[in-house]
């Protein structure tokens, strides 16, 4: 399914049915609630302008303030952003947060751009999405291609408009800006929490174990070095945009980012082997960890994959036809809502710190994503036992009830719909 946001529908479609959730609260949960588009003239340095387009979609604030990342991507969709906005939704609902959810994207190359196009395209969009965000309305943060760098630019910007300083209405900002210690690795660290804990369950002793990466930007780059450094698990394939490498010896984290930091990429690096990269994710591993794009594991390669575990770091690397596959095979999915929302929880932590003007240490910081993340994680897991389905499922089942019952308790469905069901 090339359609992310018929995707994320699917996957609601098959909960409410699995729940027998009532048609309204259905409905209400199958779009966003409020979506904004809009289109901005940047004055490029040539002194053209272009006019760029973004979106920020709002899709449910039924537990709190909408909480997402911003994407710079050139085949940005509305419909990517969506579903990922009902992803966030799920996803700070499974992990307990006070939040709703909402994605944001902006179609742009940022690759293309120089340093002073994207800090015109960054401010650009703040001014045109100001009026609808907030630290108690909508949250921005850190997603594809962008980074602490925009979102410092984005913050300035948003404080210039409003006359005051306002640090909560962005996270993953630089640390000296009032970002959170422990937000650049927060993503990865919290899906090796997840990792570790399905390792557990499965009896497998990650010190001995295997894994591949697809992707080394943020998650990929620091899945490598936190599996590598929490668990001496070995890596033996990693890939980014240019390609993909494999050592059957195991390659080291350090070696791979020098290599990338020097020449862009991680093909080339010494003591590897190119391969396909589309032969990365069916390598046999323990653990697979897609940290790259959507949509990578589908019908026509859910059978070749390998893995014992596959801990889903981006977002929607999985289709829905999938999932069945990958489970009729034995195959333990970390669906990607609970396995990449350390990087949502240490957000929340920096709204937290920035709205009681505090600091927290790394450790506090750690110890309490590891909380949050493995409390999740069983709590999947019990679900997943108790009716029987696919992680993915059961993960759906844990935050659409959550979200289902902030809607009746609210109000903005009735209670009686329950019984109407
Ligand atoms: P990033 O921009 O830092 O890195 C993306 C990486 O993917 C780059 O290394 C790029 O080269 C690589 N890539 C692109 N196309 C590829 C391809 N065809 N094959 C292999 N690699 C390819 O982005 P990121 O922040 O690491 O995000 C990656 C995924 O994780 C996305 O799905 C994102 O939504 C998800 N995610 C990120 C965060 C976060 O905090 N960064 C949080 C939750 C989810």
């Amino acid at each position: 399914m090339s359609n992310l946001f018929l995707a994320a529908q699917t996957q609601l479609d098959e909960v409410a049915a699995l729940l027998h959730l009532p048609p309204e609260i259905h409905s209400l949960l199958r779009e966003p609630m409020r979506e904004h588009v809009a289109r901005f003239p940047v004055r490029m340095d040539d002194d053209s302008t272009r006019v760029f387009t973004g979106f920020r979609v709002q899709y449910n604030h039924a537990l709190g303030p909408c909480k997402g990342g911003l994407r710079f991507h050139p085949e940005e969709t509305v419909d990517t952003v969506r579903a990922l906005a009902a992803w966030m939704t799920w996803k700070t609902a499974l992990v307990d947060l006070p939040l709703g959810g909402g994605k944001g994207g902006v179609i742009c190359n940022p690759k293309q751009l120089s340093e002073g196009e994207l800090e015109r395209v960054s401010r650009g969009f703040i001014r045109a999405i100001a009026k609808y965000i907030d630290d108690d309305v909508d949250v921005p943060a850190p997603d594809v291609y962008t980074n602490p760098q925009v979102m410092a630019w984005m913050m300035d910007e948003f404080a210039t408009i409003r006359g005051h300083h306002r640090p909560g209405v962005i996270t993953g900002k630089p640390v000296h800006l009032g970002g959170s210690l422990g937000r650049d690795d927060a993503t990865a660290r919290g899906g090796m929490y997840t990792i570790r804990e399905a390792a557990s369950n499965l009896g497998l002793d990650l010190s001995q174990a295997t894994a591949v990466i697809q992707g080394y930007g943020n998650a990929g780059a620091f899945a490598h070095k936190l599996i590598e450094q929490l668990f001496g698990t070995k890596v033996i394939a990693i890939s980014d945009s240019r390609g993909a490498i494999h050592s059957a010896d195991g390659i080291d984290a350090q070696a791979a980012q020098e290599h990338k930091d020097a020449t862009g990429s991680v093909v080339g690096l010494a003591g590897a082997t190119r391969v396909e990269p589309e032969d990365l994710l069916e390598l046999e591993t323990d653990v697979l960890i897609p940290a790259a794009l959507e949509n990578v594991i589908h019908s026509g390669n859910a059978e070749r994959i390998r893995a014992k575990i596959v801990a889903e770091l981006a977002n929607g690397p999985t289709t829905p036809e999938a999932d069945p596959i990958l489970h009729a095979r034995g195959v333990r999915v970390i669906p990607d809502f609970l396995c990449n929302a350390g990087g949502v929880t240490v957000s929340y932590f920096e709204q937290v710190q920035n709205l009681n003007l505090d600091r927290w240490k790394l450790e506090q910081v750690h110890w309490r994503l590891d909380e949050r993340m493995t409390e999740a994680f069983h709590t999947v897991e019990e679900k997943r036992q108790s009716l029987n389905v696919h992680p993915r499922l059961a993960a759906y089942a844990v935050a659409v009830e959550r979200v289902a019952r902030a809607c009746i308790d609210r109000g903005w469905i009735s209670r009686s719909s329950l019984a109407r069901k």
